[in-house]
């Protein structure tokens, strides 16, 4: 699959140590909707992909100690859905460690992916999108803090 980059031990994204992969690609809607250039991930959308092996990535993580759980973030995990999946259902074929992945998408926006992952135990969702200015606040269910009101994490299953 295509990364930007693979993070083999972050403490920043969830309350668990976890790897973090960042994928590759975004429309940009956060952008779009406020009209400015806001988006703190957009200099990675010029930065060279890395073609990997979903089995490589899962390999590295389970032979890490370290970690508990993967983090999917971005650039926008749900705009490269086919590889998204293909992790998941890789991961699952033998370890059911959290999955986070962090989108920039509106819950009913992405439903039908949504009721598709479901299907998989441990899977948390990082909704909504960036908006600037914001108060921060802390998120319970990540245990870290996000960057506006509008964003909250939920575990799907
Ligand atoms: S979804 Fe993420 S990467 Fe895409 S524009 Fe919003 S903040 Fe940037």
């Amino acid at each position: 699959m295509r990364i930007k980059g693979l993070i083999e031990e972050d403490f920043i994204q969830y309350k668990k140590p976890s790897m973090f992969i960042i994928f590759p690609t975004c429309t940009f809607k956060c952008e779009k909707e406020c009209g400015r250039k806001v988006c703190q991930n957009a200099t990675l959308a010029t930065s060279p992909d890395i073609e990997v092996g979903v089995k490589t990535i899962i390999n590295r993580y389970v032979n890490n100690p370290i970690t508990s759980a993967i983090v999917c973030g971005g650039l926008e995990p749900f705009d490269a859905w086919d590889n998204l999946l293909q992790l998941v259902s890789y991961l699952r074929t033998h370890w059911n460690d959290d999955v986070v992945i962090y989108t920039g998408y509106k819950e009913k926006e992405i439903q039908d992916k949504i009721d598709i992952l479901k299907q998989f135990p441990n899977i948390i969702i990082k909704f909504g999108r960036f908006i600037p200015n914001q108060k921060s606040h802390y998120d319970d269910v990540l245990g870290v803090q996000l960057a506006s009101p509008n964003q909250y994490a939920r575990r799907i299953s």
